[in-house]
């Protein structure tokens, strides 16, 4: 007699699985957008705050320090805007034709495809029975079939190559909100009173983004927090120093 009861429905499973999988590369990819606009706002902060104290160093005219500041954020965000969409154009063409190669050799070679499947389901701990059942079902809609193989061997989903231009917006706009803060501060203060605003505000601002790192990653704020604040304090430091320097030169 049959334990029909006994036999977990495999479809059921492999269904949950791939429900799993899609919830869990979502989220991923969620915290990774996150993350990267974190880095994109710091860009923008560390730059600009860097750029608009070395110019206002080598004793500028407040409108030229804000104009430097303007500037500095269309031409930063412009770059990172443009570098991002070839690089998100580039992976995913590359993605595109990594599915192209698996969509080839489903049409080539289905047998060998199956076999993939077969043996990839016995290897996660169902019976060689089960698993032939659950790679037929799986291989009889060519789509399905080759959405299953992306996930398991290229560990993508066909549905989300992701999109260069909203890659670069993205960029665009975390780069700019980084720039802005410096440009704010300066269109309130100018001279000695400036720098001081600028250098407190990007040093909260840096506090805030460390802070920020540390939840997404879900690690010690501690470490990013000081990462942060030191890295961005030095980037100031050595492009003041340098511009005070030329600046000073330039002048005599
Ligand atoms: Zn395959």
């Amino acid at each position: 007699m049959m334990m029909v009861t006994a036999v977990p429905d495999p479809l059921a499973g492999a269904a949950a699985d791939e429900a799993a999988a899609r919830g869990r590369s979502r989220a991923g990819a969620r915290a990774s957008a996150a993350r990267a606009a974190v880095f994109g706002v710091s860009d923008g902060l560390v730059s600009n705050v860097s750029l608009t104290l070395g110019v206002a160093g080598a004793h500028s005219s407040p409108a030229v320090v804000r104009l430097t500041g303007l500037a500095a954020l269309v031409a930063g965000a412009c770059s990172m805007a443009s570098g991002e969409y070839l690089s998100s154009r580039a992976h995913v063409e590359l993605l595109r034709r990594e599915l192209d190669v698996e969509r080839l050799a489903h049409i080539s070679d289905p047998d060998a495809e199956r076999a993939e499947l077969v043996r990839l389901y016995a290897s996660r701990g169902l019976s060689p029975e089960l698993a032939d059942v659950v790679a037929g079902a799986l291989m009889a809609d060519p789509e399905i079939a080759l959405a299953v193989h992306a996930r398991e061997e290229l560990g993508l989903d066909p549905a989300r190559l992701g999109s260069p231009p909203h890659a670069a917006f993205a960029s665009f706009a975390s780069f700019a909100l980084g720039a802005a803060v410096p440009l704010g501060v300066w269109s309130l203060a100018s001279g000695t009173a400036g720098v001081e605003l600028v250098v407190a505000v990007a040093l909260l601002a840096s506090v805030a983004l460390g802070l920020a790192l540390g939840v997404l990653t879900g690690r010690s704020p501690a470490r990013f927090v000081a990462r942060q604040v030191l890295l961005s304090a030095a980037a100031a430091a050595v492009t003041y120093g340098v511009a005070r320097v030329a600046g000073v030169g330039a002048a005599g």
